[in-house]
């Protein structure tokens, strides 16, 4: 009986632990008065237990009629809800990116037990240092606090309380009025506007858009092409400088953004005079007309015209096949903050298309969407084909406990050898990746192709830098060039 009553006694006990410790991460109460009593009851008639003073925070047990119970000092108290700023919803969180690793520890170089989407909302359990302890159905694990987010009411209490995120650096608006926008895309919906030469802090950065910080603390995203990361230099207006075309296929625009039309496209060494600059883009006389084109890919000189460099080679009546590797249902390698291999491989098929097609060549694409096909299909497409050379576009990633970065070609077939050769040592020249040389590669698409076939492995998304650089037009573009001239230069007659 005893033996019970004791047995019943710790289990309430065991209840009653279990009841304060989920109540640590609950609502914080930050207090904004100095010498702010606190009290032994909800209300001044109460006797004073002590004070708090401007910026301290403690835990909230409960709250009555204004007044916050606070955790204070091992004991409780009563202080004034008015003299508070309260935390609220500290113990939910949302994941900013996706794909964002749940870790089994809190170290980068700990096993991942599984990913966050952005939006998810997760439990907080405990944090050390940047690492947040979540779960989230049934998987408990190691998060880094850069990539979660307070949920939305909370965020404009943390904006007003002066925490806000860090920036990377400061924007210009280069258009008269910019939408600001929830997403990074021409989807997202409207959250604001902002003006011709008004400058913002940004806070990130995807596929060409910035998230910028707007006057009231709110943030929001705008594209990229209407801002500049220069303040406006009068200078850009000058008459005499000129843009050189660094590419082959390169597009001519009726406005300063890749959504405007084409308008011609120019060769490398091409030069136009520069009628002014706008955001990241060069307004130019082509052809008697203004066009845009994208600053990136042009080079920009002050002065005479230079002769143009004459542009050697031929793809003449080649056919050449490209594969941008995945897609569909089957995504390939996830990068450090969610980039999916499937999406990169298909930007970069496009732009390797526009350069071979301006040498020339005919092009056919594996696929040309967000498709799903399956690798027999893709080298029996090639089998049929008249193609002169097949290439299989992917990037790599790797676990994070391991360091790795660069570009590498493979083939299968020893005659395919000298291709690979070709391609590496153009992409390396033309992109200023590490070069993790050529190998063989027993690949499907590669193996079952009676075609000169390789595959290419253009950068490690796993890699947090590299995955900046490989996901963006510029890489994309210089890759696409130095695979352009590794093909030139195979097909070259000796
Ligand atoms: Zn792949």
């Amino acid at each position: 009986m005893a033996k019970k009553g004791l047995i019943a006694l710790f289990i309430i006990i065991l209840g009653l632990t279990t009841v304060v410790s989920s109540t640590v991460y609950a609502d914080s109460a930050t207090i904004n008065a100095d010498h702010l009593n606190v009290r032994s009851g909800p209300g001044t008639g109460y006797a004073s237990l002590g004070k708090v003073n401007t910026g301290e925070s403690y835990s909230i047990i409960d709250e009555k009629n204004e007044w916050l119970k606070i955790h204070w000092h091992d004991q409780t108290g009563w202080v004034a809800k008015e003299f508070a700023n309260v935390k609220s919803k500290e113990s939910s969180l949302a994941a900013k990116v996706d794909h964002l690793r749940i870790h089994s520890r809190p170290e980068l170089n700990s096993s991942i037990k599984g990913y966050l989407m952005k939006g998810d909302m997760v439990n907080v359990k405990d944090r050390k240092g940047k690492w947040v302890l979540i779960e989230q159905s049934n998987t408990k694990g190691w998060v880094h606090s850069d990539y979660l987010t307070n949920s939305v009411s909370a965020e404009s209490e943390e904006s007003s309380a002066g925490q806000t995120q860090k920036s990377m650096g400061e924007l210009t608006i280069t258009t008269s009025i910019l939408n600001v926008r929830n997403e990074s895309s021409t989807n997202g919906s409207i959250v604001g506007q902002v003006y011709n030469s008004e400058n913002y802090d940004y806070i990130s950065e995807q596929q060409g858009w910035y998230e910028i910080e707007l006057h009231n603390g709110k943030t929001g995203w705008v594209a990229g092409w209407f801002t500049s990361k220069d303040h406006t230099d009068p200078s850009q207006d000058s008459s005499s400088s000129y843009v050189t075309l660094q590419y082959n296929g390169t597009h001519l625009r009726s406005g300063p953004s890749t959504n405007h039309q084409i308008a011609g496209t120019g060769r490398q060494g091409d030069q136009y005079q520069v009628l002014s600059k706008e955001g990241e883009w060069y307004k130019v006389s082509f052809k008697g007309k203004p066009a845009f084109v994208a600053g990136w890919i042009v080079e920009e000189h002050n002065g005479t015209l230079s002769s143009a460099p004459s542009s050697n080679g031929t793809l003449n009546g080649k056919t050449i096949m490209i594969d941008p590797g995945h897609g569909g249902r089957d995504t390939g390698a996830l990068g450090f903050t969610g980039t999916t291999e499937k999406t990169i491989t298909l930007q970069t098929g496009e732009h390797l298309k526009q350069q071979l097609e301006s040498y020339g060549a005919k092009v056919i694409l594996t696929r040309n969407s967000d498709q799903y096909v399956a690798l027999s299909i893709r080298s029996a497409t090639a089998q049929a084909s008249k193609a002169d050379a097949f290439i299989s576009l992917h990037f790599n990633s790797v676990p994070s406990s391991i360091a790795a970065n660069g570009i590498g070609s493979y083939y299968y077939h020893d005659k395919d050898q000298s291709l690979a050769n070709d391609i590496q040592s153009e992409m390396v020249q033309s992109t200023g990746l590490k070069s993790r040389g050529v190998h063989f590669g027993d690949f499907h698409v590669i193996r079952e192709n009676n075609k000169p076939a390789v595959l290419l492995e253009l950068g490690f998304i796993s890699d947090r830098n590299e995955e900046q650089t490989v996901k963006g037009v510029h890489y994309q573009t210089k890759v696409s060039q130095g695979i352009t001239n590794g093909l030139l230069r195979y097909f070259a007659p000796s």
